[in-house]
């Protein structure tokens, strides 16, 4: 008698659900599963999933070992071959008037098969994120609509519970659901996010040619570009040099680039003053304004990153994130004293959300992927709990160690340090600097 297949089900089709989706079909030779997965989106396009990301050697690498060779053809479109002489994938930090204080080593590639292949040191690769998860989802028959609020365990296997009142069985359940999962709230309610007293204000722009040059005059041609201040407020922008499509209200003489644009600050340095609509573009994008021209001295660093402000669109539609104030937060996935192996298991955001400083947060998803569908070749009935346990043991300590770290920077950067402060901060971080680059040894880079 033929035996049934064992069933994997993801909830959430994002970044890390849909990798892990196509590592278990890809390993079908060897394991087979009935793998479903479910999203509480009404479709694909429901809503906005932008920005640039950087993906690096080690998430590159994971995700071309995850998914079928016809998909990892597709990747250009989401990461476009880096334009030489043009483009350096990389990061830059300066002061609050421009001052390079920081571009660390950063080896350039080819292309993402050149990123993923490099074993030593950093690569990394300026990636559209809306465009990646669309590569991502060919193939893969989604079930949308169908928003997960919790599970029960049982001695066979689980039931995962929808809030349309239906419900599924499996054998393993993953909590690929993202930062607020109600699958993690379920199996560890004592996990906490914790709170960095940050508001944070994210969103994409379309800049046109000659702004995103003052810039790169002013602060070279790094994808990723970020700014630190007296008073703890940081701001960053992530783009590629590559001209996009215009609308009809551009001026046709122009190139545009879609930008990602970020400030953060101390929330405790709002003041009485404050009167923000959240849901108002236009009202969010004059505070971070208001906000820059408090605690910004008047140069040309301040004037571009005002009028890149500045574009922020006078309405929203559907966004991943629409442009508003939000808390800078994480998830350290070993705050916790037990983690119990059990069928219910979680990957991503929903384990270990990160602060974007160390860009360290999709990569992490996409290798949890290849990790635990590297673990469920052995699965067997008997053994899950092992396969299990084995996944969790990696993915943990790996991603502890980046929360830990993304946190101390973005703590470090969020402080205020005043003047003198800022003269100590700067030429200790330009000691580094010298260092990184004398020894051509990245310290942010991750040592496995
Ligand atoms: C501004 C910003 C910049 C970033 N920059 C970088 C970077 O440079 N590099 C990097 O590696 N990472 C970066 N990240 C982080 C990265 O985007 C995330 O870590 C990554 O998307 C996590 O993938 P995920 O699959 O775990 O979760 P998500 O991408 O959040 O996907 C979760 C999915 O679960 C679904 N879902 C949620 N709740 C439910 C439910 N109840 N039922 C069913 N489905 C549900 C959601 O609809 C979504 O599709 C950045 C993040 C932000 C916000």
């Amino acid at each position: 008698m033929q035996q049934k297949l064992p069933t994997v089900i993801i909830v959430g089709a994002g970044l890390g659900g849909l990798t892990l989706y196509h590592a278990l079909i890809k390993n079908k030779d060897k394991k087979e599963f009935n793998v479903k997965i479910f999203d509480r989106e009404s479709s694909p396009q429901d809503r906005w999933q932008g920005y640039h990301i950087c993906i690096n050697n080690y998430g590159a690498r994971s995700l071309i070992n995850c998914i079928p060779s016809s998909i990892a053809l597709n990747l250009p479109i989401a990461m476009p071959n880096p334009v030489p002489n043009v483009e350096y994938h990389g990061f830059s930090l300066s002061d609050h008037t421009g001052n390079l204080l920081l571009r660390p080593p950063t080896k350039q590639a080819k292309d993402v098969f050149e990123v993923a292949n490099t074993s030593v040191g950093l690569s990394v690769i300026i990636t559209y994120r809306d465009k990646l998860r669309h590569v991502l989802l060919e193939n893969v028959p989604v079930q949308w609509g169908k928003k997960c609020i919790g599970y029960e365990e049982t001695d066979d296997g689980v039931w995962v519970l929808f809030e349309d009142d239906s419900k599924e069985f499996c054998d393993i359940l993953v909590g690929a659901d993202g930062i607020n999962s109600p699958v993690r709230k379920q199996k560890l309610p004592e996990l906490q996010i914790f709170d960095y007293g940050v508001t944070i204000i994210v969103t994409d722009v379309t800049a046109p040619k000659n702004l995103i040059d003052r810039l790169i005059k002013l602060n070279g041609n790094d994808t990723f570009q970020g700014t630190v201040g007296l008073n703890g407020e940081v701001t960053a922008t992530v783009l590629r040099f590559i001209p996009i499509e215009q609308n009809n209200d551009e001026d046709k003489s122009e190139s545009y680039y879609r930008t990602t644009i970020f400030f953060e600050y101390p929330t405790k340095l709002d003041d009485d003053q404050i009167n923000v609509d959240d849901n108002d573009p236009a009202s969010v994008a004059d505070h971070v304004k208001y906000m820059i021209r408090k605690l910004r001295p008047e140069c040309e660093l301040t004037n571009i990153i005002l009028e890149l402000w500045d574009l922020v669109p006078k309405t929203t539609s559907k966004t991943y994130n629409p442009t508003r104030r939000r808390k800078l937060q994480d998830i350290d996935p070993l705050s916790v004293n037990t983690w119990t192996s059990n069928r219910i298991t979680l990957l991503g955001d929903a384990a270990h959300a990160t602060s974007p400083v160390l860009a360290s947060g999709a990569n992490n998803a996409i290798q949890d992927a290849e990790v635990l569908s590297q673990a469920l070749l052995n699965y067997s009935s008997e053994n899950y709990i092992s396969c299990i346990k084995e996944y969790e043991t990696e993915m943990l300590k790996r991603s502890s160690a980046d929360v830990l770290n993304s946190r101390f920077i973005e703590l470090k950067q969020t402080s205020p340090v005043g003047y003198i402060g800022s003269i100590f901060r700067n030429n200790f971080i330009k000691i580094s600097n010298f260092t990184m680059n004398l020894f051509d040894y990245n310290f942010l880079a991750r040592k496995n």
